[in-house]
């Protein structure tokens, strides 16, 4: 079994651990800035031989190796990540239009969620990824980019399935003796796991929501994402209604335009009664699942999905995919398939 990881342990799982070795827990700080930002200054005698102890217990997190770097017309770089063990993670340097860089990464290696539309949840599960593996992707990222405006958790796995190490990611990349990379810029998608948007309500976190609403009748949800059996989207929204009112902020909404299946202005029309009164913005991803004989110009459709959503007035960004062309789109990301 991998051995737990310096580089897997907020700063609250190092005190207690400097704790248990009767150490003070004043040495943590210095104890982060030494393993993230290498500064051997910030350790005076004693606390080198705490390092020692600490390093001893929970060695430095192994590097991934990087399998594959594809970059696609528009700038998107995707990675292969391979760990130890051999689970693959991919994780994706985008740039907006205005410059600014976003580092997509994955929560987990695989997805055991099973959406129809999805490469990944079509991958099925491998394993969790360790905090450490999690940061390693914004690392690779960052390399490449030499600076990053924003992170989504909108890769490889569903992330709330793996809160517990996504959680202490996200405390990592914000510790200002680590990364101090904003909660406010760190986004974190989700099927809809009810428990983990109540958790959230109540903690502290000032992370970003972006909920995968996908499609809006409860119906056709089923039909393609099994996690509604267990998480009906209606139920969910409602409980996005109190997340929203006690954080005073507002969602990311995720709706995929399947063409012929849900984009109709009747499902626009459903899609509002959802949202009635949710603070939002909506993204719309078209996505293409083979073409439907009807004629119909299913761009002209998206756009006139997306004016009656304006027209109700919903903030819309209708996606076009950036990346597409190396399978860096939602629902794309499939380990190198
Ligand atoms: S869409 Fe997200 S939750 Fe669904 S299978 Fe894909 S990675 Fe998992």
């Amino acid at each position: 079994m991998r051995k737990a990881s310096l580089g897997d342990l907020s700063r609250e799982d190092l005190e207690r651990v400097l704790r248990i070795m009767g150490a003070k827990t004043s040495a943590a700080p210095s104890i982060f800035l030494k393993y993230y930002k290498g500064r051997e200054g910030e350790l005076n005698s004693l606390s080198v031989r705490l390092w020692e102890k600490v390093i001893a217990k929970y060695p430095p997190a192994p590097k991934p190796s990087v399998e594959k770097r594809v970059s696609a017309k528009d700038g998107t770089v995707k990675f292969l990540l391979r760990f130890e063990d051999g689970a693959p993670a991919e994780c994706v340097l985008l740039h907006g239009k205005d410059g600014r860089t976003t580092a997509c990464v994955s929560s987990q290696s695989g997805c055991a969620c099973g959406c129809k539309f999805c490469a990944t949840g079509r991958l099925g599960f491998r394993r969790n990824l360790f905090p450490s593996e999690i940061i390693a992707q914004f690392q690779t990222v960052l390399a490449e980019a030499g600076h990053i405006d924003s992170i989504v958790f909108m890769g490889m796995g569903e992330p709330f399935m793996n809160w517990d190490n996504v959680k202490r990611a996200i405390l990592i990349l914000s510790d200002p003796k680590a990364f101090a990379f904003s909660q406010g810029k760190i986004t974190v998608s989700t099927v809809g796991i009810m428990p983990i948007i109540e958790e959230l309500i109540s903690s502290d976190l000032k992370i970003k929501l972006a909920v995968s609403i996908i499609t809006s009748s409860d119906e056709k949800r089923e039909k393609i994402a099994p996690m509604q059996k267990e998480y009906p989207i209606s139920r969910v929204i409602s409980l996005v209604r109190r997340y929203i009112a006690a954080k005073r902020t507002q969602i990311l909404a995720e709706y995929i335009l399947f063409e012929g299946e849900n984009d109709s202005l009747e499902d626009a029309d459903s899609l509002i009664g959802l949202l009635n009164g949710v603070e939002c913005r909506i993204n719309l991803i078209p996505v293409n699942r083979g073409k439907p004989e009807d004629g119909v110009d299913r761009i002209a459709q998206a756009k006139a999905f997306q004016q009656r959503l304006m027209d109700a007035g919903f903030r819309t960004y209708l996606r076009l995919e950036k990346g597409a062309d190396i399978s860096a789109a939602c629902g794309q990301l499939s380990a190198g398939n």
